[in-house]
């Protein structure tokens, strides 16, 4: 039985007076494994001033310094990475090798990415020729509050913890009380690399608690916040009263638009991405909409491919997919496949109930609507679990319309093969992201979204000018540029 009952803060592990917890459920056995303390407002308290008192020291140290941390934490997390992709399995249920292989190394990853932008960062930029005098500075904003979800645990921290660090703030993180076990490891990680004390702490909590007194508490400069729209909307709503800065990363409802000159694998690649990490991603292509001249041929594509695709225990090596994460989501998703089913959308594979290889934990079979509605309620709220909605569409008009008739806007996809064409749809989907073909976005491409979707950006430039100020400044001395 795991116990996570202290706190870090201020370089120490520290307890709590709380006595609320949280239970960690195996969401493949629904078996208890462990309990997790949450935090209260005394927590945060402790936690902030020592943020607070560490900033000043930390924000004027050398970037060298804080590159060499950066490169300190990569090396140890890389040696206990099996360590993470266990935790982060156990936590929230990924697949094993899910987690070992894209869930655990996605953070490696952003340190690696992060230490190539800040290499070229410019934290004092001249205005132009007109005003040699003049000096733009980029400055840490100061103490940030860093709220992270549970489906890609160590994924979402590190978007967070590493550019906050290297660009000289110090930092409060609360994860999602339901996957703690990771970002406990990591904090141990940081503590090994020989973090200054207050520069990171970490307050476990559940959000109206621990979250809401991070996002009132008058010494945070920021809050960077990833998760649903709804909790968005009260974190930003919560910020106000002192006017903090509010970087919001929320759910999607991405559409996928495959024309009819697509290529033959964009079905099959629509499906397996809708359903890759038990449908529990914000960017995932949910709507699949499909040219009509292609389209009775795409359903059954999409369906062969769904019923290949396995559902299976965590703990289990292979390619399955996992149970989703909680009681509470598998009522959720289940509610709305029930939805889908009484709104006319037409069950092609999949639906209601567990896989019949299961009689408990939390897994839902993957499933396929076809010829659904955009105003149906399945093509306009976030599932959040293995479930694909199939809209038809008659025009290229028509199709960018309904992909951008939905209150988010993440990331769309595109599937064509005439450039001209992607390029033309690009640039009229309202989302922040587009990806087309099949082609990842690059190393260091800034991801986040628009409207409901929130208005941050995570990663490369983009992440590490989330959490500095700009400060413009006339009369400038002569001091070399760096
Ligand atoms: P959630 O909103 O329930 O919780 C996210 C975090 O916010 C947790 O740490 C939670 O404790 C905290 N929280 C909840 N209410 C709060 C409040 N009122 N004040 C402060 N903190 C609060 O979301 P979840 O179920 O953990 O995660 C799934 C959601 O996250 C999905 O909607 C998904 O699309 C979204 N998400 C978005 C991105 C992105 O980059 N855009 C990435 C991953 C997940």
């Amino acid at each position: 039985m795991l116990e996570l009952r202290r706190f870090y803060i201020d370089g120490r592990w520290v307890s709590t007076r709380s006595t609320v917890e949280h239970v960690l459920i195996n969401p493949s056995t629904e078996e208890s494994v462990g309990v997790v303390s949450l935090g209260n407002s005394d927590d945060v308290n402790a936690a902030v001033a020592a943020a607070r008192s560490a900033f000043p020291a930390w924000s004027s140290t050398d970037l060298v310094d804080r590159i060499d941390l950066i490169k300190r934490i990569h090396a140890i997390y890389s040696a206990r990475i099996e360590e993470i992709a266990d935790a982060i399995s156990t936590e929230m249920g990924a697949p094993i090798d899910l987690a070992r292989t894209r869930q655990a190394p996605a953070a490696a990853r952003h340190m690696v990415n992060f230490l190539e932008a800040v290499k070229t960062f410019k934290f004092a930029r001249p205005l132009g020729d007109h005003a040699p005098h003049d000096r733009i500075l980029m400055e840490p904003i100061g103490v940030a509050g860093l709220i992270t979800p549970w489906n890609w645990p160590m994924h979402q921290v590190a978007l967070k913890v590493i550019p906050a660090m290297l660009s000289g703030c110090t930092m409060v993180l609360k994860p999602s009380e339901y996957a703690p076990l990771s970002s406990a490891l990591l904090a141990e990680i940081i503590d090994d690399a020989g973090a200054p004390a207050g520069v990171f702490n970490l307050v476990y909590g559940d959000g109206e608690t621990v979250g809401n007194a991070l996002v009132s508490h008058p010494d945070v400069a920021m809050i960077s916040f990833t998760g649903s729209t709804g909790a968005g909307r009260k974190v930003l709503k919560g910020a106000a009263d002192t006017f903090k800065r509010v970087a919001l990363e929320l759910g999607g409802k991405g559409a996928n638009l495959v024309f009819e000159d697509a290529d033959e694998q964009a079905v099959e690649r629509g499906v397996r991405q809708c359903f890759s990490n038990s449908g529990q991603s914000c960017n995932a292509p949910t709507r699949m909409l499909v040219e009509r001249s292609i389209y009775d041929e795409a359903v059954e594509q999409a369906r062969k491919v769904a019923e290949t695709i396995s559902v299976g225990a965590s703990d289990m090596p292979g390619p399955h997919i996992g149970p989703v994460v909680s009681a509470r989501q598998f009522e959720r998703i289940q509610s709305l496949i029930q939805i889908g089913i009484r709104e006319g959308g037409r069950l092609v594979t999949g639906g209601l109930g567990r896989p019949s290889d299961f009689n408990k934990g939390y897994f839902v079979r993957p499933t396929i609507f076809a010829d659904v509605s955009n105003s149906m309620t399945i093509a306009q709220e976030e599932i959040f679990g293995p479930v694909l909605s199939i809209i038809p569409f008659e025009t290229e008009d028509e199709a960018v319309e309904i992909a951008n008739s939905t209150p988010y806007g993440l990331t769309n996809y595109v599937q064509s093969q005439n450039g001209e064409k992607r390029n033309r749809v690009a640039r009229r989907l309202r989302s922040g992201m587009v990806e087309m073909n099949g082609q990842p976005r690059g190393a260091g491409a800034p991801f986040g979204g628009v409207l409901h979707s929130g208005g941050a950006r995570e990663g490369g430039v983009w992440g590490l000018e989330e959490f500095m100020i700009v400060k413009s400044v006339s009369g400038w001395g002569d001091e070399p540029l760096r």
